[in-house]
């Protein structure tokens, strides 16, 4: 398909048209950020390994029901992606505490807890993220309770299935976030991408960290991390033939 214009550019991805309105390009971009835009850098391949990756996912998690915005793909670091407005609510889940929540709470990092927890948080990097309630996005208007509810059980269902997934891997999945969009027809989607940049993965047994907190923590391998899930993820979930 070809590419039109930049529609939108964030800190690790741009969106751009194409000749079909209802399609975009989602471009993958090796820029690394953490702390809100703080702390800036380039993880080497992480474009192509995010794209291969969160396409592998994306595809898979069709095939088990899970309506996503995920059309193809277009080049290695390029995928298209249904046109969908954002839903500007981070839809977080978590198996572990760690990150914010052990922070908040002053609870140790690692502490298991006794059954998933959800949390949504405002998509505004000018205010932090804050962590929202229910009743923060209804009074403000940013989502219905029908769509909340929808958020919630979707959200879990592939909540359930990652952590399933990941688990099959050698992996657990500690935490991450979703991201959800409208098509034009109205219809919710999973959108935005499943990388180690929005999840908390760490090996199990050892508790290897295995994401973006290698890069926000400076602890050193972070490609060549990426590149291990990557991997993993390929041999776990084969790519369909692109047309
Ligand atoms: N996360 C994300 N984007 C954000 C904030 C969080 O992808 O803007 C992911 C993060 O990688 C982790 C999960 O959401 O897997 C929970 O993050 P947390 O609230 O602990 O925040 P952080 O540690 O990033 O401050």
């Amino acid at each position: 398909m070809s590419a039109g214009q930049v529609l939108n550019e964030g800190k690790s991805k741009k969106m751009i048209t194409t000749d079909d309105p209802e399609v975009l390009i989602q471009y993958f971009k090796d820029d690394a950020t953490a702390f809100n835009g703080v702390k800036k850098g380039i993880i080497g391949s992480k474009g192509k390994v995010n794209c291969a990756i969160s396409a592998r996912i994306f595809q898979w998690l069709e095939t088990e029901g899970v309506k996503t915005h995920y059309r193809g793909l277009q080049s290695e670091i390029e995928m298209l992606v249904d046109r969908v407005e954002i839903i500007p609510l981070e839809v977080v889940f978590r198996n572990v505490a760690a990150g914010s929540l052990a922070k908040r709470f002053g609870i140790e990092e690692g502490t298991e807890l006794d059954s998933p927890l959800q949390e949504f948080f405002l998509k505004d990097d000018d205010l932090g993220d804050p962590l929202l309630t229910r009743n923060h996005v209804l009074a403000f208007g940013w989502a219905d309770d029908e769509t909340m509810d929808h958020l919630i059980a979707e959200g879990r269902k592939v909540h359930d299935l990652l952590t399933e997934f990941w688990k099959g891997l050698g992996i657990k999945l500690v935490d991450h976030k979703l991201e959800f969009g409208r098509r034009a027809d109205g219809t919710i989607v999973l959108a935005d991408e499943i990388t180690p940049d929005g999840c908390r993965l760490w090996e199990i047994g050892t508790d290897r960290k295995m994401d973006k907190d290698r890069f926000r923590r400076s602890l050193g391998k972070v490609e060549e991390t990426y590149a291990e899930v990557a991997d993993l993820v390929a041999k776990a979930l084969p790519l369909d033939a692109q047309v």
